[in-house]
């Protein structure tokens, strides 16, 4: 019998994190993961290679529409699609070996297989030629993730009809792409496409796209994606999908109840993730799901069974890798007796379009239903000096404060490299900065940084310079 002193299900960024944590910490960790791979979601079919893939095509768009501006003239400009699937290969590949990597470094003992639980300390692995081991452990640590979600009337058949994870491995660039879901995975993977040359059509149920962000930074996005070329409905309810030869037919329904019909050859199912618990066995213990099939912890992490605990997607949350990694280190370092922290308010999320989006804190819409008194600061990235060198002219900085302390309580950017702006502001929302302090302290010309400081600025006595 193999015995660990913690055993991991599942070697995503939560799984595999944790895992490492654990080891620094001088526990005997063993993990367990069906795929062939390390990495989950995430390194697999998830945020490394769809950035790649919006990496690659990034340069195609700016070639073809962009480098001009600059005086830069190219001519029959082409790109190899199988070169570009194979980049992005390779790069999922070297993530995934660096992880294989990291486990034998920390002495992890790595099981490929399925798990299940026999009981609360014991788990089978039943590998792909269906021979079962058998792994005691004091504690467990349920990372298993989520897949795609899909809609009860319509069938992936995975060829035309296809979700994110096929999007990524596509062998020709579609003519009409539909995307029914308008959350980061549908507008990251339809920017890909849209920029290699497809049309890109995104049908939308709520009524903005990526519908859980501040609704400002919901419209800017659409309307510099409408002039890339993307075609929305949004209050628009798919009702049928059906496939006809290469071609799939979408019927949905407006909000002013008329009926939409679309065709194209490919349409993407984006319509979110569901939490992964097959095949568990969590009958065979009792565990606790929510209304969503999500496992339901304490602040502890902790499941209803005390030795057993869930982190990342499988839980409730943002289905975000840096969640799942933080939770990892968090249960790793609690198990350990030590009192980890996670502010679950400031856990930035993403957009890797262009120009990205990257917000923090509360929404202008939260702040509202939850009746508290905020100011609003904002600064267009057009004013900027580093934007006109660039060209990047789209979008704002948006600051959500406190009405009366002058606390910011969220910040939404819209613009050229937000992505990485964005951890600033979680770094200062943590030290529970004022728009004040923000506004006062020097920021390095020209960056896109700026607008930041002009959109602090604005918040009080609204003396933003460049406005
Ligand atoms: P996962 O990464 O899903 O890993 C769970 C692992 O458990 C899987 O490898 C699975 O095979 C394994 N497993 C499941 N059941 C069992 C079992 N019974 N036995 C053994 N193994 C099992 N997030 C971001 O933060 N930034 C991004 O840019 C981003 N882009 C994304 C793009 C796409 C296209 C997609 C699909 C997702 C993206 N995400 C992004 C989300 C991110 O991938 C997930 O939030 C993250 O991977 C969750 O990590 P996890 O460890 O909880 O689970």
């Amino acid at each position: 019998m193999n015995s660990f002193d913690v055993t991991i299900i599942g070697a995503g960024p939560g799984g595999y994190v944790s895992a490492i944590r654990f080891a620094q910490l001088g526990f005997t960790v063993a993990i367990i993961e069906k795929r062939k791979t390390l990495g989950g979601t995430c390194a697999n079919v998830g945020c490394i290679p769809s950035k790649a893939l919006l990496d690659s095509s990034e340069h195609f768009y700016d070639l073809n529409k962009k480098f001009s501006e600059h005086g830069i003239i190219a001519e029959n400009i082409s790109f190899d699609m199988a070169k570009m699937m194979e980049r992005k290969n390779q790069v999922v590949d070297s993530n995934t070996k660096g992880i294989e990597y990291l486990m034998d470094k920390n002495k992890i003992k790595v099981f490929k297989g399925t798990a299940s639980f026999k009981d609360s300390t014991h788990i089978s692995v039943k590998n792909e030629e269906g021979s079962i081991e058998e792994i005691e452990s004091k504690h467990i640590i349920i990372a298993t993730g989520s897949e795609p979600a899909g809609l009860p009337f319509v069938t992936i058949d995975s060829e035309r009809i296809i979700t994110s994870t096929e999007a990524l491995n596509l062998k020709e660039i579609p003519k009409h792409m539909i995307v029914i879901g308008a959350g980061a995975i549908g507008i990251e993977l339809g920017s890909v496409y849209l920029r290699l040359g497809s049309e890109v059509t995104v049908v939308e149920y709520a009524d903005s796209i990526t519908p859980t962000m501040d609704k400002s930074l919901s419209k800017e996005l659409q309307r510099v994606l409408k002039k890339q070329g993307m075609k929305f409905y949004t209050s628009t309810q798919v009702k049928e999908v059906k496939r006809e030869g290469d071609t799939v037919n979408i019927t949905a329904i407006d909000a002013n109840n008329k009926e939409i019909n679309l065709s194209g050859d490919y349409c993407l199912v984006a319509v979110g993730r569901k939490p992964n618990t097959e095949n568990l066995g969590v009958e065979n213990i009792g565990l606790q799901l929510d209304n969503k099939g999500r496992i339901m912890v304490n602040k502890n992490l902790q499941t209803n069974v005390s030795n057993i605990y869930a982190i990342g997607d499988v839980i409730e949350g943002p289905m975000l890798a840096h969640k799942a990694e933080d939770e990892g280190m968090f249960i790793a370092e609690q198990i350990a007796g030590q009192k980890p922290h996670i502010n679950y308010n400031l856990i930035p999320g993403v957009v890797y379009t262009w120009p990205e989006v990257a917000a923090v804190g509360k929404t202008e819409e939260e702040l509202k239903n939850q009746n508290i008194d905020y100011k609003v600061g904002q600064f267009s990235m057009r004013a900027l000096g580093r934007s006109r060198a660039s060209g990047d002219i789209d979008g704002f900085v948006k600051v959500l404060a406190d009405k009366n302390t002058d606390e910011v309580l969220g910040v939404h950017i819209i613009g050229a490299r937000a992505a990485d702006l964005i951890t600033e502001m979680v770094i200062a929302m943590e030290y529970r900065a004022s728009a004040e302090d923000l506004a006062r302290i020097c920021y390095a010309h020209p960056t896109y940084s700026e607008g930041i400081k002009e959109a602090m600025m604005d918040v009080t006595q609204k003396r933003s310079i460049h406005s």
